[in-house]
């Protein structure tokens, strides 16, 4: 969350009416400083930023009920697996390990743009905020995901190949796309709700990352002592294209004269 780091946002007054917008920013540019976030990485977040402002940068009744499915979802799955990439590991990194803990998930790092170094940067920060097992290490357990050609394809053969349920936050709409065909289920976080991503997932939750993540850790506290009726109802309750929808009626209304 990032009112934890507080990195360089000290150049940030707290009454400056970006301020959070400005801190988010440089929790990016600390991490392409540090090398975990790719130059990449920091315009797809200024993709995501533009549909925040139009959002009104905040968690909407429908984010809070895609949050409710996708939380339960994880405490249904078998081997629910969050993979993790350069933004998300820059901008959240305490609040993923919590989410894999309190779900029971195997984390696995996954990335557009691979080297072994940025892996093991991003591994270290998740083991730093209390992560023990870190999957998508290293080349030697790897195996492609059928019908991709970016470097996403390599997945760990111990974390999502198996998975039930992946959560892939900020993902590229190819990959979304391929691991349904592989008969997963995806939960995604994607601002834009027009992306591949949010079209394709089983679960998209409209939102900023950085509201979205610590609001799953809540709910999924809130959560994991319901039985298992309980959470398939709320499942079942969920409908993913109504919650687009009117995820794009919200951008609409606020756009209107
Ligand atoms: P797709 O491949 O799904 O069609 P895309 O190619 O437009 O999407 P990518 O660069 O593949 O976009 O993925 C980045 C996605 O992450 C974008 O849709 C962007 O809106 C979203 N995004 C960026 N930063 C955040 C953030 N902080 N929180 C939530 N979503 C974000
Ligand atoms: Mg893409």
């Amino acid at each position: 969350m990032i009112d934890n780091h507080n990195n360089n946002n000290n150049n940030i007054p707290s009454n400056h009416p970006r301020a959070k917008s400005l801190a988010i920013r440089e929790l990016l540019v600390s991490g392409f400083t540090s090398g975990l976030v790719v130059s990449e990485g920091l315009i797809a977040h200024g993709r995501g930023e533009a549909f925040d402002y139009l959002l009104g940068e905040k968690t909407s009744t429908y984010a809070f009920d895609a949050i409710k499915a996708a939380a339960s979802l994880l405490l249904l799955a078998e081997r629910p697996v969050i993979s993790v990439n350069g933004n998300t590991a820059a901008l959240c990194p305490k609040d993923v390990v919590e989410l894999a803990n309190e779900t029971g998930s195997l984390l696995e790092v996954n990335l557009f743009y691979r080297t072994n170094n940025r892996e093991i940067l991003i591994a270290e920060i998740l083991k730093k905020n209390g992560a023990s097992i870190v999957l998508g290490v290293g080349q030697k357990k790897f195996v492609k995901i059928p019908e991709l050609t970016s470097n996403r394809r390599h997945v760990d053969s111990e974390g999502i190949f198996l998975a039930d349920v992946v959560f892939v936050p900020l993902e590229d709409g190819d990959r979304t796309q391929a691991l349904i065909n592989m008969n997963k289920k995806v939960i995604t976080i994607d601002l834009n709700p027009l992306s591949r991503t949010s079209q394709t997932a089983t679960i998209s939750i409209i939102d900023n990352i950085v509201r979205s993540i610590p609001e799953l850790v809540k709910t999924a506290k809130q959560l994991k002592h319901m039985n298992k009726n309980s959470l398939l109802n709320i499942l079942s309750n969920f409908n993913n294209q109504y919650n687009l929808d009117n995820s794009l009626r919200i951008i609409r209304g606020r756009s209107e004269l």
